[in-house]
């Protein structure tokens, strides 16, 4: 269990990626125990776990950390919701600015499982823990084998598109782009794609291969994904989510 630190957050760099999504990368600074002891400038926490971003004195969100604890920053990506009060506000946040955070929170994190295939299932922002899950995972001395389904109306609609491709050997980018039958994805990308939903992408698995479903993203897509994976017979301790709403 990683310990809960309270500190600030230092905006670094700032960058839009997709629709309506920005990518933010922060240095930390002033941390402290929840009993407000200050701790060395060292923030732990596990691929998977989020933070909380405080925008007013009742405004707090979570975001879910896209870096490796190795990276020493916390990227995070952010879909912007218009009038929404953190979307707001961090869509006008400027190089330096500072925001309150605690964390790490969160028990979405890779089981140690030996040779599972892992099947990471994303809409959106829900690409944001993979990034941190997938990278440590090909990070480790015998990687195992590793699946990304990521969905999107299409190709402008998915975050790291081209940087997931470098993410590991041992990782398979198949994408479903529900609103482009045409397909257009960057011509370097080494991925398949089809004109479907991501629910569609998950035909070839069966409950005989010893696979692990991640889901994250929206609540309608992790409850739809989540159904086909019962319809199918996986059992639920080989399914784990996180939802945003
Ligand atoms: C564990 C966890 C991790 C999360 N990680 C991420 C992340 O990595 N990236 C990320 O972008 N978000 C993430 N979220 C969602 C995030 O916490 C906020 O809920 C979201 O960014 C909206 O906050 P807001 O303050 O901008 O909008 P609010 O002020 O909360 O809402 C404004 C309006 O927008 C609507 N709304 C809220 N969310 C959405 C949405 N997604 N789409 C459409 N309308 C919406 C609300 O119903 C409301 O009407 C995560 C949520 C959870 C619970």
């Amino acid at each position: 269990m990683n310990t809960i630190l309270t500190g600030d957050l230092f905006l670094q760099a700032k960058e839009t990626v997709a629709t309506d999504t920005i990518k933010f990368n922060f240095t930390f600074d002033n941390l402290k125990t929840l009993t407000g002891e200050a701790v060395e400038n060292n923030f732990v926490f596990t691929p998977g776990q989020f933070v909380s971003l405080g925008f007013t004195e009742t405004a707090w969100r979570a975001y879910s950390i896209a870096s490796t604890p190795e990276e020493q920053t916390i990227e995070l990506m952010i879909r912007i919701v218009p009038g929404g009060i953190g979307s707001e506000a961090l869509n006008a946040a400027k190089l330096g600015d500072k925001f309150p955070f605690k964390g790490p929170f969160g028990h979405f994190q890779l089981s140690s499982t030996p040779d599972a295939h892992l099947v990471f299932c994303a809409t959106g922002t829900g690409i944001a823990p993979f990034r941190a899950m997938i990278k440590t995972e090909a990070a480790q001395s015998h990687p195992r084998k590793m699946t990304l389904l990521y969905g999107g109306k299409n190709a402008d609609d998915l975050a790291y598109l081209e940087e997931a491709n470098s993410w590991s050997d041992h990782l398979t980018v198949k994408l479903g782009l529900s609103r482009d039958p045409d397909l257009k994805i960057p011509e370097n990308l080494k991925c398949d794609a089809a004109h479907c939903r991501i629910t569609t992408l998950l035909e070839p698995f069966n409950k005989d291969e010893k696979v692990e479903f991640y889901l994250c993203g929206n609540g309608a897509m992790v409850k739809s994904v989540q159904e086909i994976l019962a319809e199918k017979g996986f059992e639920k301790n080989a399914i784990f989510m996180e939802r945003f709403n």
